[in-house]
């Protein structure tokens, strides 16, 4: 009777961290592959099948339920990750309030246990619950976080956004993390001991700014991997959204910032796999985490520490990641042309003759130097010219990923302070003349 109950709870945890390892793909915007996949819905059947089935035949009850529990759990575990990309409300309730489901799932089992005499069903419940109630209470908010004030441009938005009631807007969205005392905003920052913010949904759905905590630590993961990368004597520059806060933004990142890009030019002695090895002996040394796609050739870093295997995978259920991509290019020749090359597409640029996407290898080597958060850091040669390659009229401000609703409405909070700045600039310029 209890081997029954441990190898139905071992099946139950083994079908659980395979099913979480599937989720950083929704994530990174690929589908996992179907090997991966398979191999999940078959741990899946394996322990429906052993829970249902027994010497003395098949349970009718205890397959249905057996089912039910891990269909529906695993759509709220899986709810973060496909949220990622704008979802339904169903998908997105179930993101927000997905933690709840071990203290849910804790009442319908200790009901079922007591129904069921069924020692391998408990066997699962009793594996789920504990799974669930340890993530719940990891992911709690942490009262010992550091404050962070909401000034400026941050509160302009947040007020914007919350049409003047901050307190009704943190209590409806469940933002647990903004501080409202005696008339200052503060927020409850995260830090390498605490879950991220779930910024995926407070910038891209509420339309806020990135919070400061997470800014801090986006600008410190960012050069850090520039340091890793310069030590490994890897050509590199800002890429993408990143580059355009550093240039148009005068050094900031987006407001809206959800990660931060860098690009590497692969030559003869730096390649993908020495790239990835050196970044992930740095990370491991100095605790980041590091996930490698090598058929996607990309890299990710995360702010957050590595974890042990096979737990890390269940960072992949968390609504925030600190990350860095670092996608890679090759030197090609493209229609008599010197090019860098990069095999997924990056806004506008151009496609390449062997089907990948290129940017002129004299916009971007040698590369130059910008400053950014702060301190100097790698750049395409031309930046200007490479922000234009990628994206037309780059000092056009587009909300990318922001929701089209929260986006139209931070609009007026945006404006305002572009007029301020303006205004505030002329009047230093009236002031020196
Ligand atoms: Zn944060």
């Amino acid at each position: 009777m209890a081997i029954d109950f441990v190898i139905a709870a071992a099946l139950y945890v083994v079908t659980y961290l395979s099913f979480v390892r599937l989720l950083k793909y929704p994530r990174n915007w690929h589908s996992p592959s179907l090997a991966m996949s398979l191999t999940t819905a078959g741990l899946a059947a394996v322990t429906v099948t052993y829970v249902s089935v027994s010497t003395d035949g098949y349970d009718p009850v205890a397959l249905p339920l057996s089912a039910g529990i891990i269909a529906v759990l695993f759509s709220i575990i899986a709810a973060p990750a496909i949220a990622f990309r704008p979802a339904s409300q169903w998908i997105e309730f179930m993101a927000r309030h997905g933690h709840y489901a071990g203290p849910c799932i804790l009442a319908f089992a200790i009901a079922a246990t007591f129904a069921l005499h069924n020692i391998k069903l408990q066997g699962v419940l009793a594996a789920a619950m504990a799974i669930e109630l340890a993530w719940f209470f990891w992911r709690r908010p942490n009262y010992q976080r550091r404050l962070h004030p909401i000034v400026g441009h941050d509160l302009s938005v947040l007020k914007a956004q919350a049409k003047g009631d901050l307190e009704g807007f943190a209590r409806q969205h469940g933002i647990h993390e903004l501080v409202l005392s005696e008339g200052t905003v503060n927020w409850r920052g995260c830090s390498k001991e605490t879950p991220p913010c779930p910024y995926n949904f407070y910038v891209n759905h509420l339309g806020l700014n990135t919070a400061p905590c997470c800014r801090e630590h986006m600008a410190n993961l960012c050069h850090y991997v520039a340091a890793c990368l310069r030590d490994m004597g890897a050509a590199h520059w800002l890429e993408g959204g990143t580059l355009l806060g550093a240039v148009r933004e005068n050094g900031r990142l987006l407001a809206w910032e959800d990660d931060v890009d860098i690009s590497v030019a692969l030559e003869e002695k730096i390649t993908f796999d020495s790239i990835a090895a050196g970044l992930a002996a740095c990370a491991a040394r100095d605790g980041y985490y590091v996930d490698v796609f090598k058929k996607k050739r990309h890299i990710a870093i995360s702010y957050d520490r590595p974890g042990r295997w096979p737990l890390s995978w269940e960072r992949n259920r968390m609504r925030g990641d600190i990350r860095l991509d670092i996608a890679v290019y090759e030197h090609a020749v493209s229609y008599g042309k010197l090019v860098l090359e990069r095999k997924f597409c990056k806004g506008a640029m151009p496609l390449t003759e062997h089907g990948g996407y290129g940017v002129a290898r004299e916009m971007v080597l040698p590369t130059s130097t910008i400053t950014f958060l702060g301190r100097d850091i790698a750049c395409p040669n031309k930046p200007t010219a490479y922000l234009h390659s990628l994206y037309g009229d780059f000092a056009e401000v587009a909300y990318t990923y922001v929701d089209m609703a929260a986006a139209k409405n931070r609009c007026e909070a945006d404006s305002a302070a572009k007029h301020a700045h303006t205004q505030s600039k002329s009047s230093a310029r009236g002031t020196a003349d």
